[in-house]
């Protein structure tokens, strides 16, 4: 028997459009490229999405034509997110970090038949513009006085083709199973991938990740994502602060300690949301300016994995409550969160910090499990780790047009299972913690060593900044740990306080058999240390141990 519910599609068109009715006047504040500060609300953007719709349709784009976008987290993108899927087309957006022969690719790949783009990238597009040959025109997204002189082909101002259109348009109703974005990951290794979500997907995530146990955000905060909307959709937080009618501060490309430290004051910011490489140097900023937060008091941490050390600065020096969270692209991209139980409110600091230290619980619709390299599932014991593999309804099942074959795995029954590439273990509470990429895991006499654990330990410290620990070939052991580190501005620090450091605080048999300081680590599109980089680099290092 059926039930009887109307079986209405979950589209992104509705998100806004619940937006601008349930909050109207709530306020969507940009720093912009071309210098200053834009503000309108829900009810502004509603109505230019609608007339970019229009824009796009006089273009001839149809259904199913990709729209690519070059540009960082400001109104005009945001319009992009909403006027583009919403008229069933698909808006890909594409990290302007990547080597521009990887930009050419993806391009290609995608097929784009239009790109949207931010005049910080004027000179990036005239170099890539030609070898783009599915691409019919080039839209800046400015306005006319600010038009750049660049010689790029098909060049059309955003501003102008909005202003023509009338802001009347209904929004199609398309099956919700419809592909609605598209975004590459990184593809450290092999070529990018693309991974094509459907509104279903996303306005399913989107309420997950609302959850009070999730991103917890409402229409009592502001949120100012620092995650690029190039990067798995910004966390998909443009689409979760419209389905609660959060205020939402969009910070363009000014992404230092001091520009987002004076947003988070003036628009009175509660929440945010980035990497853990961007909180270093806001951090920093704040502490050698002696500076607090007025109105912030928690931030989603992921993308690779947050010290403790930083967590506790975050909690105990600024006031802001740490969400650690885990997720990749191909998950939309929010898969566990780090919030406590009842149960754990009243554990002492130490305890608490722990918990705040592992990934975290999956929120609904995460399916989780660990396995052994034959498939065997391990136990939720807290100890046993394992590859991390996911399922659930805004977790791909493919690439686009095929790339790479068949990712998933069957299991017994026959279900399928996303390998996610991670090491993890879960304990009985459900709370999984990153042991590290599977590629990552430094393999030593048997025993597997975690990169993160090291690298957590070493951040501790109070002379470094960064670090990262890479496996090196060992004539005994197979590999053992180097820790890279980068020491912070004006400290000093030895190889032997560093090593000394260590002591206690992880097993000695994984200790780092070596410490080389350097000026900077490298790090991926997204913000990730770059390890296949430093693999490379430090493949002749020859350890004392050795
Ligand atoms: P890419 O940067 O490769 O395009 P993603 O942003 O999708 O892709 O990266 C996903 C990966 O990032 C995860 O599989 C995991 O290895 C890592 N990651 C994300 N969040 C965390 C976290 N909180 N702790 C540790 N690793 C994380």
């Amino acid at each position: 028997m059926q039930g009887l519910m109307m079986d209405t599609p979950l589209l992104i068109s509705s998100l806004i459009q619940h937006a601008e009715r349930h909050h109207g006047d709530t306020e969507i504040v940009s720093r912009l490229v071309e210098g200053g500060i834009h503000r309108y609300d829900y009810r502004g953007a509603h109505r230019r999405a609608r007339k970019l719709a229009n824009a796009l349709g006089a273009l001839g784009v149809e259904k199913s034509d990709r729209i690519g976008t070059l540009a960082w987290n400001g109104f005009r993108h945001l319009e992009a997110f909403y006027g583009i899927s919403g008229m069933g087309a698909v808006m890909h957006t594409i990290n302007p970090r990547l080597f521009p022969e990887q930009i050419t690719y993806i391009v290609n790949h995608a097929e784009d038949s239009y790109v949207l783009f931010d005049l910080t990238f004027a000179p990036l597009i005239e170099k890539l513009a030609p070898m783009c040959k599915s691409v019919k025109g080039w839209i800046v997204m400015t306005d006319r006085a600010h038009m750049p002189q660049a010689g790029i082909p098909n060049l059309l101002c955003y501003e102008d083709l909005v202003n023509a259109q009338p802001d009347d348009y209904e929004w199609p109703e398309l099956d919700e199973r419809t592909a609605s974005s598209l975004c590459y990951t990184s593809g450290t290794t092999g070529n990018p991938k693309g991974v094509l979500y459907s509104h279903r997907s996303t306005v399913l995530h989107a309420y997950a990740a609302a959850l009070p146990d999730a991103l917890n955000i409402s229409s009592r905060d502001v949120m100012l994502p620092v995650v690029p909307m190039f990067h798995a959709n910004a966390w998909a937080l443009p689409y979760s602060c419209a389905l609660v009618g959060t205020k939402m501060v969009l910070p363009g490309y000014q992404l230092d300690g001091k520009s987002l430290f004076e947003l988070f004051e003036t628009e009175r910011v509660t929440v945010s949301a980035g990497v853990p490489t961007v909180w270093l140097a806001l951090l920093q900023h704040m502490s050698q300016n002696k500076l607090k937060f007025s109105t912030m008091n928690r931030t989603v941490i992921g993308g690779s994995a947050c010290p403790p050390a930083m967590i506790r600065s975050f909690q105990e020096d600024f006031g802001v409550q740490v969400l650690h969270a885990w997720g990749m692209t191909e998950m939309s991209p929010l898969g566990t969160v780090s919030t406590f139980k009842s149960k754990h409110l009243d554990l002492p600091k130490d305890s608490k910090l722990a918990i705040q230290s592992k990934q975290g619980r999956s929120i609904f619709g995460v399916d989780l499990k660990i396995v052994d390299d034959a498939g065997k599932e391990l136990p939720w014991d807290g100890k046993a780790f394992g590859n991390l593999l996911v399922r659930g309804p805004w977790i791909s099942n493919g690439y686009f047009k095929g790339e790479g074959g068949d990712p998933l795995r069957k299991d017994e029954k026959g279900r399928d299972w996303f390998p996610t590439g991670d090491v993890a273990t879960i304990d009985p509470d459900g709370y999984m913690q990153i042991t590290d990429r599977s590629k990552d895991v430094i393999k030593s006499g048997g025993e597997w060593i975690s990169s993160i654990d090291l690298e957590n330990a070493a951040v501790a410290h109070p002379a470094v900044a960064e670090a990262a620990v890479i496996g090196i070939r060992h004539p005994k052991w197979d590999e053992r740990p180097l820790l890279l580190v980068v020491k912070k501005k004006d400290t000093q620090v030895t190889r032997e306080e560093l090593l000394k450091f260590f002591e206690g605080k992880v097993a000695k048999w994984s200790m780092p058999d070596d410490v080389v300081f350097v000026e900077q680590l490298p790090h991926t599109a997204t913000g990730k240390l770059l390890k296949t980089k430093l693999r490379e680099d430090f493949k002749d290092y020859k350890l004392p141990t050795a």
